[in-house]
C-alpha cells in the first residue's frame, strides 16, 4: 500500500498544502489524506505514516495560558481544531512518525511541548504579517541544526504571514530554535528537537514553504519537502492490515501499538482515572447517555464498518448495535442503585455501611465476533463506576474499536479515562505486563487460560468470557417441528455461526429425529449466502481465513469416523472465507465436531433415546456456557436444566443474552459474570465502614 501523508485541514489556503506535493513527488509511493477537525476523522490519523500540521487561525490562548485578548486576535478561535491536531501530534510522537509543522502548526507544537507564544508581534508585524501578499525577509539557520543540513545553507529568503511567534523565553521541552529572522528582533523562524535520540523526524518552520515564490528552487521549501518525503518513506511504522473477509481485499492499514506507545497510554490513564472517578456518577452517566445516543445516530456507518471488517451480514450488524444500546440502557438505568452506599446497620452505637469504589485502571481485552456487545458488557459498567479502561479490540475488529473510541471521546469520556491498544496478541500481551487493577477478557479458552495464569500473581480480579460447545436438546413432545428446527438453525448459523453461545450440537429424541433433520436441512438449504453488505444476505463469510481450514478439518474428521453430510460440507466457490451451512448426522462424541468449539455454520445432529441419554451427552463437554431444551413440559425440562452445569439455561429458546441476567461461563467457558447487577458490581471493590460516634 502507498504511504499516507496526513495533512491537517485549514479553512485558509488548504489547497496550497495539497498541491505542494506534486504527482511526481507522490508517484506510486505516497498518497495524501485530509485530516479534518470539521469531520473529526480521527480514525484516519492511525492510517498515516507522516503528518503536515498546517497554518491558519491562532491557537486558542487557553492552550498555553495566554491572554484571551490581544491586538490581532481572530474573530473566533478553533479549540476543536487545536484538540484534533493535538491528537495528530501525540500520535506522531507515540509512533515516532515524521512531522512538518508549518506556521501555526509550529506554534501548536511549541505549545503542546509546554512552550508559549508571543501573542502579537506589534512592530514586528510590519515585517511579518501578511497584507495583500506574504511578506518576505532573509533568515539565518543555525549551522548546527538539522534544518541547516537539509537546506544545505545557513541563509536564505522566506515568505512571512504571521502576527504571532515562538516565545524565545518559553520554548517547549526538548525543542530548539534552528532559524531566526535576520534582523535585530531575531524572531524564531524554525524549531526542531534538541535531543533527537529516539525521536522521529521533525522540522517546524514559521514561513510557508507550500506557497512561497519559486518554491521549487528555494531550498527552504523544496529540500524540506523532499527530506520530509524520504523520512515518511523510511518511517518504521508497525502496521496492522485490515482485510475484508468477503472479498479478501485489504481495506486499510492501521498503526499498531508498541511498547513505548502502550506505556505512554498507560501513563495517561494513570493521570486520568482519579479525575474521572471524582467527576461523579451523574456526570459519567451523562457521557454514557450521549454515547448511547450516538450509536443510533451513527448506526449506518458503524454497521457498515463492522460488516466490512468481520463479514457479519449487514442486517445483523444493525441488530448488534440495537442490542448494544439496550445493554447500555440497562446500565444507565441500574447503575445508581447498585453503586450507591448501602447502610446495613443504622441501629446501635456502631453504624455500618458498604461503599463501592472503582477498581482503578482495567484492561478490556476483547473478541471480534460481537465487538459492540462484548465490548459494552465491560467498558460501559467499568466507565460508569469510575474506572479508566485500556480497551484492546480484537485485531479483526480494529476499525470498530477506533469508531467506539471516537464516539466515546465525542460523548465526553476523557482521553485519559479510555485508551485503545491496537494490534494482535503481542499487544494484548503488553497489557499483561502493566500493573493494571483488573483484567476482563473475552475470547478463546486458550488465550483466556494463558491470561489468567499470567496475571494471577498480581492478585487483581480477572474475569474470563470464553468459548462454548453449547448443546440444544429437542424432546419428543414437540409438535411444531418446523418452528423448533428453524429456531435451532438460527442458533447455529446466526453471525455466520460465530457466537460464543451459538448452538454447536443438537440432540433430538428418536421419535421425532427424522422429521426434525428433514425440516432443519430444508430450511438450511434456503439460507441466502452472499455479500454481507446486501441487506437480504443471511450467511456471510467467516471472519478469519484459518477458520475455513479448521472447519473443513472438523468436517473431514467426522466423515472419516462415519458421519454423513446431509447438506453443505464445502467451501463456497467465490472470493472470501465462505463455507456452506453444514448439517451432519450419524455423529457421535468420538468426533471433533461434537466436542470442539466449531465457530461456524456447521452442526452435528445426534439421535437420543431418552432424556437421560440427552443429559449425559449434553454434559459430556469441557465447556459450560449455555444449554437449551425444547419441550412442551416445563417440569420435565427444568429437571434437566437444574442438573446441567452451564451458566445459562434456556427453555424453548437459545442463543440469547439478556442485560438483566448474569452472563457467565463455567469450566472452560469462563470465570466471573458480566451483565445484570453482578456485571456492575464486577468493576468495584466493596469498602466496609464501621462508624462509631465518640459520645
Ligand atoms: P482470541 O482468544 O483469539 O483473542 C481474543 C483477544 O485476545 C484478541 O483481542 C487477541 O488479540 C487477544 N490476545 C491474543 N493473545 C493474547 C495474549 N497472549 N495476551 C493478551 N491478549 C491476547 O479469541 P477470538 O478469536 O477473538 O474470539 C473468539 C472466541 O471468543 C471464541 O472462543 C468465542 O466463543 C469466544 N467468545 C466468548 C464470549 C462469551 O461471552 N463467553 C463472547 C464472544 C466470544
Amino acid at each position: 500500500m502507498k504511504r499516507k501523508i496526513g495533512i491537517s485541514y485549514t479553512r485558509t489556503f488548504f489547497q496550497n498544502y495539497w498541491n505542494w506535493f506534486s504527482p511526481q513527488d507522490l508517484s506510486d509511493d505516497f498518497e495524501l489524506v485530509k485530516l479534518s477537525f470539521e469531520k473529526n476523522n480521527t480514525e484516519d490519523i492511525y492510517k498515516c505514516d507522516g503528518f503536515v500540521l498546517t497554518g491558519g487561525v491562532d491557537v486558542d490562548p487557553s492552550f498555553y495560558n495566554g491572554e484571551s485578548d490581544y491586538k490581532n486576535k481572530p474573530g473566533l478561535f478553533q479549540p476543536e481544531r487545536d484538540r484534533f491536531e493535538a491528537k495528530i501530534y501525540q500520535h506522531s510522537q507515540l509512533h515516532k512518525l515524521p512531522v512538518l509543522g508549518i506556521c501555526r502548526g509550529m506554534q501548536l507544537i511549541n505549545v503542546l511541548e509546554g512552550g508559549k507564544l508571543i501573542q502579537d508581534l506589534d512592530n514586528g508585524n510590519a515585517r511579518h504579517r501578511k497584507e495583500e501578499s506574504d511578506k518576505e525577509h532573509p533568515i539565518v539557520a543555525d549551522n548546527n541544526s538539522l534544518l541547516y543540513k537539509i537546506a544545505g545553507t545557513g541563509s536564505g529568503h522566506v515568505n512571512s504571514a504571521h502576527h504571532q511567534a515562538i516565545d524565545p523565553l518559553a520554548i517547549g521541552d526538548n525543542l530548539k530554535a534552528n532559524a531566526f529572522d535576520d534582523d535585530d528582533e531575531k524572531i524564531i523562524e524554525g524549531l526542531e528537537f534538541n535531543d533527537k535520540t529516539d525521536k522521529g523526524f521533525m522540522i517546524c518552520v514559521q514561513w510557508h514553504p507550500e506557497r512561497m515564490k519559486e518554491r521549487d528552487q528555494n531550498p527552504f521549501s523544496d529540500n524540506l519537502k523532499k527530506q520530509f518525503l524520504s523520512a515518511v518513506n523510511a518511517a518504521n511504522l508497525k502496521k496492522l492490515t485490515i482485510i475484508n473477509p468477503a472479498t479478501e481485499e485489504v481495506i486499510t492499514e492501521v498503526a499498531e501499538d508498541t511498547e513505548l506507545s502502550i506505556k505512554e497510554k498507560f501513563n495517561l490513564l494513570r493521570t486520568g482515572q482519579h479525575q474521572w472517578a471524582s467527576a461523579g456518577l451523574a456526570k459519567r452517566l451523562e457521557c454514557i447517555e450521549r454515547f448511547y445516543q450516538s450509536l443510533d445516530t451513527e448506526r449506518d456507518e458503524l454497521a457498515t464498518t463492522l460488516t466490512s471488517e468481520m463479514g457479519k451480514p449487514l442486517q445483523q450488524s444493525h441488530n448488534e448495535l440495537k442490542g448494544a444500546r439496550s445493554r447500555i440502557k440497562f446500565f444507565i438505568d441500574n447503575s445508581s442503585r447498585w453503586l450507591a452506599d448501602e447502610w446495613v446497620n443504622t441501629e446501635g452505637p456502631t453504624k455500618e455501611k458498604i461503599s463501592y469504589e472503582p477498581l482503578g485502571i482495567i484492561a478490556n481485552i476483547s473478541a471480534w465476533n460481537y465487538p459492540y456487545l462484548v465490548g459494552v458488557n465491560v467498558f460501559i459498567p467499568a466507565l460508569i463506576s469510575g474506572n479508566a479502561v485500556f480497551y484492546k479490540p480484537s485485531e479483526y475488529a480494529t476499525l470498530t474499536g477506533l469508531a467506539i473510541q471516537k464516539l466515546l471521546y465525542q460523548s465526553g469520556i476523557p482521553e485519559n479515562a479510555f485508551q485503545l491498544a491496537i494490534g494482535k496478541g503481542d499487544v494484548g500481551e503488553m497489557l499483561l505486563q502493566l500493573p493494571l487493577d483488573g483484567y476482563f477478557f473475552t475470547g478463546s479458552y486458550r488465550t483466556g487460560k494463558y491470561i489468567a495464569e499470567k496475571v494471577a500473581s498480581k492478585l487483581v480480579p480477572c474475569q474470563l468470557e470464553l468459548g462454548g460447545k453449547d448443546p440444544l436438546y429437542v424432546m419428543d413432545d414437540i409438535t411444531d417441528i418446523d418452528k423448533v428446527a428453524g429456531a435451532a438453525l438460527e442458533g447455529v448459523v446466526y453471525n455466520n455461526g460465530q457466537s460464543c453461545c451459538a448452538v454447536e450440537r443438537i440432540y433430538v429424541h428418536e421419535k421425532i429425529y427424522d422429521p426434525f433433520v428433514k425440516s432443519y436441512t430444508e430450511q438450511a438449504e434456503k439460507l441466502k449466502i452472499g455479500d454481507p453488505m446486501d441487506a437480504s444476505t443471511e450467511i456471510g463469510p467467516l471472519s478469519r481465513k484459518e477458520q475455513k481450514d479448521f472447519l473443513q478439518a472438523q468436517i473431514n474428521d467426522a466423515k472419516e469416523k462415519g458421519a454423513v453430510i446431509v447438506s453443505g460440507g464445502n467451501t463456497v466457490a467465490r472470493k472470501g472465507y465462505f463455507i456452506e451451512p453444514t448439517v451432519m448426522v450419524n455423529v457421535n462424541h468420538n468426533m471433533r465436531i461434537m466436542k470442539e468449539e466449531s465457530f461456524g455454520p456447521v452442526v452435528g445432529i445426534q439421535k437420543v433415546k431418552d432424556d437421560n441419554e440427552a443429559l449425559q451427552l449434553m454434559q459430556d463437554t469441557e465447556y459450560g456456557l449455555t444449554s437449551a431444551i425444547y419441550s412442551q413440559n416445563f417440569e420435565r425440562a427444568e429437571a434437566m436444566m437444574r442438573q446441567i452445569n452451564t451458566g445459562t439455561v434456556y427453555w424453548n429458546c437459545c442463543d440469547r443474552v439478556s442485560a438483566s441476567l448474569p452472563w457467565s461461563g463455567r469450566k472452560h467457558s469462563g470465570l466471573g459474570a458480566t451483565l445484570s447487577y453482578q456485571g456492575i458490581r464486577a468493576f468495584v471493590l466493596p469498602k466496609a465502614y464501621h462508624i462509631r460516634d465518640t459520645n
